[in-house]
């Protein structure tokens, strides 16, 4: 599998394109393959859509297809082509997962982030299957492997986890039970620390199970939300949170010192436009909330891969945190010497979502 990019651009952001396999529904339709990729130069070429296919012919509109092309770090196919390029989850986590873990290892933070339309693989992406699990599991047992395999006597490990969402610009505890109404935590901001959220649940974990049984809880809680609440799992961003403490004990001096460094691990929520004839009062809110965290998070992810960030060419509080309660409260994860990556998760067949998600993550560069 090609490594992606060596020159680097951008310094510590990445940005990946991830195309799905087809679902049965578009098989029965006959969904052509609308995306190309070029194993060379990964780049991710988006085609002109057959008239014949339903999903992409506007009634209304007098729409102009055309060909677009577009350069990424990775772009991974998902599926088998008879391509050399076929990503199994596996080879998603070598390109990108463990050099995120190594980089906590040495004390950084990470922070990798799906983004996509609904249906468009993120929570495969990031979650998977027990068959083939995704990016999150596969951090968790590189973790907890790494630790076991650890025969310094001077370092130990300490390991705790959180899970929330944030939705419509609110934050909720996964990890407790669902409250009716919704309990919404407070977001504050310490000197030291920057901002924090106010009475989040943190887990102290041991192993690889403790870790997928919470991970599983907080993922409940969210599912329970979207079949109560018009599908509020597609609608909110799922941040799940590894907190790893390295312990340096010293024994000349028997002084022990810390390094803290925070894995995020986000599905975002669901990158479709909202129709403007279905989004009205609450609806039309959630859409323009998501829309504002998704769109500040590109903002921020560009201001972050803009090679002049950081070197005096541009100031820094130029990146727009603030502008949205997502990229506020993973500011610490974001930008200095942490690494971001941005996995965008485009359908096979669909052209104007998966222009849309490839025009962002393009933005994003
Ligand atoms: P999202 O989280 O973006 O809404 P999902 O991850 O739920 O989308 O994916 C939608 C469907 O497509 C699921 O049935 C999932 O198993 C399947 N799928 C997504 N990505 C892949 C992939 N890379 N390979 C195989 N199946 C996939």
């Amino acid at each position: 599998l090609p490594t992606g990019r060596s020159d680097n651009v951008g310094g510590n952001v990445r940005v990946v394109v991830r195309v799905r396999g087809f679902l049965p529904r578009e098989v029965e339709r006959g969904a052509e393959c609308l995306i190309e990729m070029d194993p060379t130069n990964q780049a991710t070429k988006l085609l002109v859509p057959p008239s014949s296919d339903p999903a992409n012919t506007r009634a209304n509109t007098r729409k102009v297809f055309e060909e677009k092309s577009f350069t990424f770090d990775n772009s991974f196919w998902s599926f088998n082509k008879a391509d050399e390029h076929y990503a199994h989850q596996e080879d998603v986590y070598n390109c990108l997962g463990e050099e995120f873990l190594d980089h906590n290892f040495e004390g950084y933070h990470t922070c990798i982030f799906a983004y996509g339309q609904t249906g468009s693989g993120k929570s495969y992406t990031m979650m998977g299957t027990p068959d083939q699990p995704g990016l999150i599991p596969r951090t968790c047992e590189d973790l907890f492997q790494r630790i076991e395999s650890n025969d310094s006597p001077n370092i130990s490990y300490n390991v705790r986890v959180s899970y929330f969402e944030v939705y419509n610009e609110h934050v909720r505890d996964l990890l407790v039970p669902r409250q009716d109404p919704p309990y919404y935590l407070k977001i504050r901001e310490s000197p030291t620390e920057g901002p924090y959220i106010k009475d989040l649940t943190e887990v102290p974990v041991k192993s690889i199970s403790e870790i997928m049984r919470y991970m599983r809880a907080g993922d409940t809680s969210r599912t329970i939300a979207s079949t109560k609440m018009n599908d509020t799992s597609s609608r909110s961003h799922a941040v799940f949170t590894i907190m790893l403490k390295q312990i340096h004990h010293d024994m000349d001096t028997d002084e022990t010192t810390e390094r803290m460094a925070r894995i995020r691990l986000v599905d975002l929520a669901g990158s479709e436009r909202a129709k403007s004839t279905e989004a009205t009062g609450q609806r039309l809110r959630e859409g323009s909330n998501i829309n504002k965290s998704l769109t500040t998070l590109g903002r921020v992810i560009a201001a972050l891969a803009d090679p002049r960030h950081g070197r005096g060419g541009r100031k820094k509080d130029i990146v727009p945190y603030r502008d949205s309660i997502l990229t506020w409260l993973l500011k610490d994860s974001l930008g200095g010497n942490s690494k971001t990556a941005m996995i965008a998760c485009i359908a096979p067949s669909d052209y104007d979502e998966t222009l849309s998600t490839l025009r962002y993550a393009d933005q994003a560069k």
